[in-house]
């Protein structure tokens, strides 16, 4: 608890969560709450991928915390956010796990509900070239339910940003996300993985954040080939603002004053896992400051350049004071 007061303090909480009317959760404000997924990431290395009926040898079995609502919170409140997470996990060994990585992180545990049954895994095999092959088995995080926002309904309310991903039920999803506006907060989704979206949920974001695979999910046939002119054209879908995300490149704003590219610092990738997730939650974290979109982003690309330094998600993430690059 010391450490998240600490966090909530080093934050300027109280500043931003009054700028956006933010109520208080049991005297607690905070800079950005997480609706999410929560998941344990097994991660073997093979030669090659067997085929159907085939049997072969992989590496050692790697267990990580993962999931992009549990990277995204333990992202903030690694970066000094006071930060709470609304999600599910099992009653299984990996939801032990995965509790612990949230907690170490100082992320608020409060609304962290335990399923009867597996949580959430991401069954992933790394080829010899450094290439992902995922299966994702939703477990607790099919059990989010809008009752659960429902009785969350404080902590959403106290929150000046409310960050979303579709990892976990559109419906629990859309009532959250109504719940942060009607209480002022403001909402941030990342439309990952690409699932269609109810056009009011769509009027909420601000910003809507993708990559470009998710953009041109979005736009189907107005997708194009320009990143520019497709940040300008998911704003024709609705969105107050949007961020198109474009991994080395950096990243795409647009908002009412147009689109604005913001360059992403050179580093060595290693990793680029959980890179989008960095991203987000810095993006989030100063929204909740106070700072502008383009402000916001220009420190968030340095956060996704730091992840990418070192294998991993959450433990490539960068603290409070890190140098980032530049
Ligand atoms: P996603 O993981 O969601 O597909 P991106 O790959 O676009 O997201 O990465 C998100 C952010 O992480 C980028 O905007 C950038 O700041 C940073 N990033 C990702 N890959 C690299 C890279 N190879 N070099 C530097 N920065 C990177």
């Amino acid at each position: 608890m010391s450490q998240q007061r600490d966090a909530a303090e080093h934050s300027g909480a109280e500043h931003s969560a009054a700028e956006h009317g933010a109520a208080e959760h049991g005297g607690v404000r905070y800079d950005v709450v997480v609706v999410g997924s929560v998941n344990a990431d097994l991660v073997v290395g093979v030669d090659r991928r067997p085929g159907p009926g085939e049997t072969v040898l992989g590496s050692d079995l790697a267990t990580h915390p993962g999931g992009k609502g549990a990277n995204q919170a333990v992202a903030a409140a690694r970066l000094g956010g006071r930060v709470g997470i609304l999600g599910r996990v099992g009653d299984d060994g990996h939801g032990a796990l995965l509790r612990t990585a949230l907690g170490e992180a100082g992320v608020d545990l409060g609304h962290l509900l335990t399923t009867p049954g597996p949580s959430g895994v991401a069954l992933i095999t790394v080829g010899p070239d450094g290439d992902n092959s995922i299966i994702v088995s939703p477990g607790a995080n099919a059990r989010l339910t809008p009752a659960d926002v429902a009785a969350a309904r404080e902590m959403i309310a106290a929150a000046s940003v409310v960050s979303f991903q579709l990892e976990v039920p559109l419906d629990a999803v859309l009532a959250a996300a109504r719940a942060a506006a009607d209480a002022g907060g403001r909402v941030v989704l990342n439309l990952s993985p690409p699932a269609p979206v109810p056009d009011d949920l769509l009027a909420l974001c601000d910003p809507l954040v993708v990559n470009e695979h998710e953009a041109a999910f979005l736009l189907g046939e107005r997708s194009t080939d320009d990143p520019e002119a497709m940040a300008g054209a998911l704003l024709g879908r609705g969105v107050r603002s949007a961020v198109v995300t474009l991994g080395a490149a950096g990243a795409l704003v647009a908002g009412l004053a147009g689109t604005t590219a913001v360059p992403s610092p050179k580093v060595e990738a290693v990793d680029t896992t959980g890179a989008g997730d960095a991203f987000t939650a810095a993006l989030c974290l100063r929204l909740a400051r106070g700072d502008t979109l383009e402000d916001a982003a220009r420190h968030a690309v340095r956060v996704g350049a730091a992840a990418v330094r070192s294998p991993g998600a959450q433990s490539s993430y960068p603290a409070a004071g890190d140098d980032l690059p530049t």
